[in-house]
């Protein structure tokens, strides 16, 4: 299973690879700092039943991307 997916940080837009635990829920989220500019970015994660993974990310003040 794929589980790995690749977002766009909505700071510097530098592509991070995200590990999604498929198993821990259909709507996560998370919040982790882009390993190049360091800034904390808002995840929102839905798995939908056929494992089908979608990844919102945002920055902490809360602008889609
Ligand atoms: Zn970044």
């Amino acid at each position: 299973m794929d589980n790995e997916k690749l977002v766009s940080c909505p700071y510097c837009g530098e592509e991070i690879c995200i590990e999604v635990e498929l198993f821990a829920g259909k709507h996560q989220t998370l919040i982790e700092d882009c390993p190049v500019c360091c800034r904390p970015i808002e995840y929102d994660i839905y798995i939908d039943s056929d494992a089908i993974i979608t990844i919102q990310c945002r920055t902490e003040e809360g602008t889609d991307y």
